[in-house]
């Protein structure tokens, strides 16, 4: 019964992500590209046949205006124009994602949009014959620039759109019933407090979509029952497995000792060492919420879509974990009565 409930909370979150996703998620980069490809698109077509032409002089606006218009008369130039800038949006948001995601500069955003601009005006206006030329193939060499900078990105992409689809793989080994997710989150919240004030380092990743096999495999394969002892064991400094990552999904323990790719963010603050680098470099590339406790201070750390938020306490940790689960947290009764007894 439990798991149904689960599966419709899954479903509706899904549906909510995507909203979120295509409304929500940069949307001050998404506007920005419209407004930018926008622009493009409209001067491109206006200035069309005017410039090479020779008639740039008489009438100008008018034939710039006429240009436009042409492309919005008939049933069929309307639908060819829409889906035309729909893909100069979708080529200039790529551009600018790619660019800020691997820069975080609005500077290089800036630049690297000027320069795509100046591609395009100057080879198609100006019928530049070289320049023409590489801008007629200019979209295969884009596509082939894109890939050979950002394998990375393009891996996760790929990675991220066909596991989302895939509900089986997750339902798998997501096989646990939500009271034994609660218990579950108990004991991963009473170990991480019990870690802190021990100040043993640790980083723990919360996994409820999927994660690619070899950064599991950069450990050691578990699949065993989460427990509070069994995840201090693990980080115990004497134990071999204490170095690198574990992973959790539901109420087991998939894998520990995994090599995260570290973030390569040049704004994350210079006390913080590559245990937190890992958690931010995970959190980048994949849907998890990575905890980190600080074996220097004892400091909770949670680290979300490539964002580390800092002294986290009990509560806010068993937000965070059912929250990444899609699961409202249960009141800890006991603590509730024991509120209650105080006030009396
Ligand atoms: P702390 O505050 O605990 O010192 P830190 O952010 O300063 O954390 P380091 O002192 O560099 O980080 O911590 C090193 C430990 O972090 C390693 O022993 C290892 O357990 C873990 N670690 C480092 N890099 C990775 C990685 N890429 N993937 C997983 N774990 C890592
Ligand atoms: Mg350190």
């Amino acid at each position: 019964m439990a798991d149904t409930t689960k599966g419709e909370k899954g479903k509706e979150n899904a549906f909510i992500k995507i909203l979120k996703a295509v409304f929500v998620k940069e949307i001050v980069l998404k506007a920005i590209a419209l407004g930018v490809s926008l622009a493009f698109w409209f001067l491109a077509v206006g200035l069309g046949s005017l410039v090479g032409s020779g008639e740039a002089t008489a009438g100008f606006w008018a034939q710039f205006g006429g240009n436009i218009a042409a492309q919005f008369t008939g049933a069929l130039n309307i639908v060819t124009s829409i889906f035309d800038i729909i893909l100069t949006f979708l080529l200039t948001y790529a551009v600018m994602h790619f660019l800020y995601k691997s820069t975080s500069s609005v500077g290089v955003v800036t630049v690297g949009v000027f320069v795509l601009g100046v591609v395009l005006f100057t080879s198609k206006l100006l019928n530049f014959p070289v320049m023409g030329s590489i801008f007629s193939e200019g979209i295969l060499l884009l596509l082939i620039a894109l890939i050979t900078m950002y394998p990375q990105n393009i891996r996760r992409f790929l990675f991220n759109t066909f596991n989302r689809s895939n509900k089986d793989n997750k339902l798998v080994e997501y096989d646990c019933t939500e009271e034994e997710f609660h218990a579950a989150t108990n004991e991963i919240v009473k170990a991480v407090l019990s870690m802190s004030k021990d100040n043993l380092g640790a980083i723990i990743i919360i996994t409820p979509a999927s994660v690619p096999q070899h950064i599991l495999d950069s450990g050691t394969r578990l699949n065993s029952q989460l427990s509070q002892p069994l995840i201090e064991c693990l980080f115990n400094t004497h134990a071999n497995l204490h170095d690198g990552a574990v992973f959790i999904r539901g109420n087991k323990i998939l894998a520990a000792g995994c090599f995260l790719p570290l973030s390569q963010t040049q704004s994350i603050a210079k006390e913080l060492g590559t245990r937190h680098r890992a958690a931010i470099g995970i959190t980048e590339q994949y849907d998890v919420v990575a905890i980190v406790v600080s074996e220097e201070t004892g400091i909770i750390s949670v680290a979300r879509g490539g964002v580390l938020e800092r002294y986290y306490d009990a509560s806010m940790l068993k937000v965070v974990i059912e929250d990444a689960y899609g699961i409202k947290p249960v009141k800890d009764k006991k603590a509730d009565e024991g509120k209650r007894k105080k006030t009396k």
